[in-house]
Parts: C-alpha cells; structure tokens; sequence
C-alpha cells in the first residue's frame, strides 16, 4: 500500500489521478489533497470520498462543508506545506511555476515526486536536480514515454530522444492572426486545462517539454528533437546509437502515464484501454515549422543558455497566456512577447540559481518586462 499526496487535486490530472487509486484501493491510499481557489466544493468531496484528513488550499478562506476532523491549510504555504507530509508519492499536478516550491519541499523532506508539472524543472532547473535525479518519477506522458523506452538500452548508448507534438489546435491553420480564444482552446486529441491547452496550441508546451527532457535525462539539447504526432498514440521515443529506435504507444490517456509514475517499478493493470488492432490506424508524423511556430527552437536557446533563462521564458509565458485568456493580447502576440523578454534577459548575463528566491526573483521581472509590453498598442487584441 503506497501513501500518496496529490498536489492540484481539482486539476485534470489530479482528477484522474484520484481516479487511478479509486480503481485501484488495494495499492494506493490518499493521505493529503491541495487545490487551487476555484473549487472548494470538489475538494471537499473529494477528502470525504478518500477519507483524507487533511487538506490545503492556496486561497485565504475555505467555506465547503467538511467530515469532522479534517484539518485545512490556507494560503500559499499550503501546497509547499502538505507536500512535506512523509508519504511514498507526491504527485505534484499544479499548473505553473507556482508549483516549484511544492516540488522543493517534497525533495527536501525525501518524498518521490510523480511530476506533472513540468515548470517545476524549466524554472528550478538544477535546483531542483541537487536532490537527485531518482527522486521523481515523470508523469507528464512524453516524459513517461522517454522513462520507459530508455529502459530498452544503457544511458551511454542513447542516440537521442524524440518528443513527439499533437501539434495543438492549429497544427493544419497557415493563418494565425485572427485567432480566438475559442479556437485556441479547442485541442484535437487531449482535453487539459486552458493554460496547457493554449501552450499547446503555440507549442510553447513542447519547449518546455525539451527543457524538462534535458533536466530529467541528463541529454544535451542538441540530441532532444520534437516531431508533429497528430494522433498522439506514440509518446515519445529514443533512438539508440545502433539506428534503433523505441517508442512508447497508447491511445491518448493521462491514466498510463499517471499510474506508472504511480506504481513505478510495477505496472498497474488497466490503468488504460490498449490500442484496439481490430481496427485500422494511421500513424503520422512531419517536422515541425519551425517559421511558424518559433518556441521550440526559443525554447532550445533558453535552456543552453541555462542560468535562469528558462524561468524567463516560462514566466513571460505565464503572463502573456494569462493576457490572452484575458482578451488583452492577439493569439500571435503571446510569442512575440516571450521572444522580446527573452532577448533582453539574455544580455542581462544572469547568473545561476541558489534558492527559491532567485527564482522568484527572475520570474518578477520577467513578468514585469512582459506586463511593460501587453500594454503596448502592437500586441493588442
Ligand atoms: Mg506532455
């Protein structure tokens, strides 16, 4: 019986990680839940179901009706807090870099971390690696994809390793200046939360993921290359120095990467339905354009650049996603921003990270450089 902390519980993948150890209450117990500010009512549905007792939430206040005995944590300390409870697994399924102190203090305490939240490792970076690479178990489903198929050979004999896109929303669109919000939030094979959704529809998602793939496996950057997989079947792949090359395939569904971060080493049986071959299916995949979707390769130059400057990237992301939701920025601004912050962070020769508060520090004014520019008159909606 594994104890289990869930990090983002409300979240898509807190939802189907609760799901997992529902289906499977012989392996998994859940013994601390946290959410965001939107949804007290599931939250307290959830610690009722999972009988947990306790639970966090990020907002000040907590008003959903209760099981007596459950104890609540409020604010931001929460999350940070509740992933230090001694436990087996925390799996950190928080959107943002808000989730990087969440991260830290499980690894600190010598919890494993199952992390869906990949801005952990593009902000923290070798922060977060001082604690060990064999403390987390990756569950974002390209990460889980490289795990596994790195299982089929040594470390030194690893050619490279392929992320495979969906391509998001407008992979097929040539014409990206008149794009709404509706449409960039309308993905054609996962459904994510809206943040995750529009970073897919840039490809931004898929630069943070050759980021998180650089840290997680230790491979340099110019051995991590990305490929448009429209039917997201094959997760990623590695290709070994003999010209083999392994990939990992499953129809579209957090639930396998989810339990196998889970129950890693062992697989868990039907966390997903297997791939139907009565049927016919045609697995496609193109490069990426390039010209058309910069932030792939933006996201290449940050993280050689290393120091600080993925956290740039990320957090004028946050801020120009967050200005687009919000309807105050063009679809085609969101890149031109973070290129614009990038370019003037890198001649700012940052230096390397110490702590949480270099972090923080970097994305505020990362944030504040990329506010500057959401005002301006070019980028507006
Ligand atoms: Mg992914």
């Amino acid at each position: 019986m594994r104890d289990i902390v869930i990090l983002g519980s409300t979240g898509s993948i807190g939802v189907q990680a609760l799901e997992v150890i529902d289906a499977n209450p012989e392996l998994f117990r859940v013994i601390g839940l946290t959410a965001g500010s939107s949804n007290h009512e599931l939250l307290a549905e959830q610690a009722k179901r999972f009988r947990v007792s306790i639970i966090g939430t990020s907002s000040s206040e907590f008003s959903a009706e209760l099981p007596a005995g459950v104890s609540v944590i409020r604010g931001s300390q929460a999350s940070p807090e509740i992933a230090s409870i001694p436990a087996d697994i925390v799996l950190n399924g928080i959107t943002g870099s808000v989730g990087l102190a969440s991260t830290l203090s499980a690894l600190a305490v010598g919890n494993k971390v199952a992390l869906a939240n990949k801005e952990s490792l593009v902000a923290g970076g070798e922060l977060v690696l001082s604690y060990g690479r064999d403390q987390i178990i990756p569950v974002d489903s390209e990460h889980s994809a490289i795990f596994q198929a790195m299982l089929s050979g040594k470390k030194e004999e690893i050619k490279k390793l392929v992320v495979t896109a969906s391509g998001g929303a407008f992979r097929d669109r040539i014409d990206l200046e008149n794009v709404t919000i509706d449409d960039a939030l309308a993905h054609p094979t996962w459904s994510m939360g809206p943040v995750v959704t529009i970073n897919s529809a840039t490809l931004v998602n898929k630069g943070l993921e050759i980021i998180e793939a650089h840290y997680l496996f230790d491979v340099p950057y110019s051995q991590i290359e990305a490929v448009i997989h429209p039917q997201s079947v094959v997760h990623s792949m590695v290709e070994f120095v003999d010209g083999s090359t392994i990939a990992q395939a499953s129809p579209p569904n957090m639930k396998g990467p989810i339990a196998y971060a889970l129950g890693y080493p062992h697989r868990v049986a039907k966390a997903t339905p297997g791939i139907d071959w009565t049927k016919s299916h045609v697995w496609e995949f193109r490069p990426i354009d390039n010209a058309r979707f910069p932030a792939v390769n933006l996201a290449r130059k940050v993280g050689e650049m290393a120091n600080g400057m993925p956290a740039v990237y990320n957090a004028a992301n946050e801020s120009a996603v967050a200005a687009f939701l919000n309807k105050q920025i063009k679809f085609n601004s969101i890149l031109k921003i973070v290129a614009s912050t990038v370019e003037s962070f890198s001649s700012r020769q940052l230096s390397a990270l110490r702590d949480l508060s270099d972090v923080k520090e970097i994305e505020l004014n990362a944030q504040m450089y990329a506010k500057e520019l959401i005002t301006k008159e070019v980028y507006a909606s």
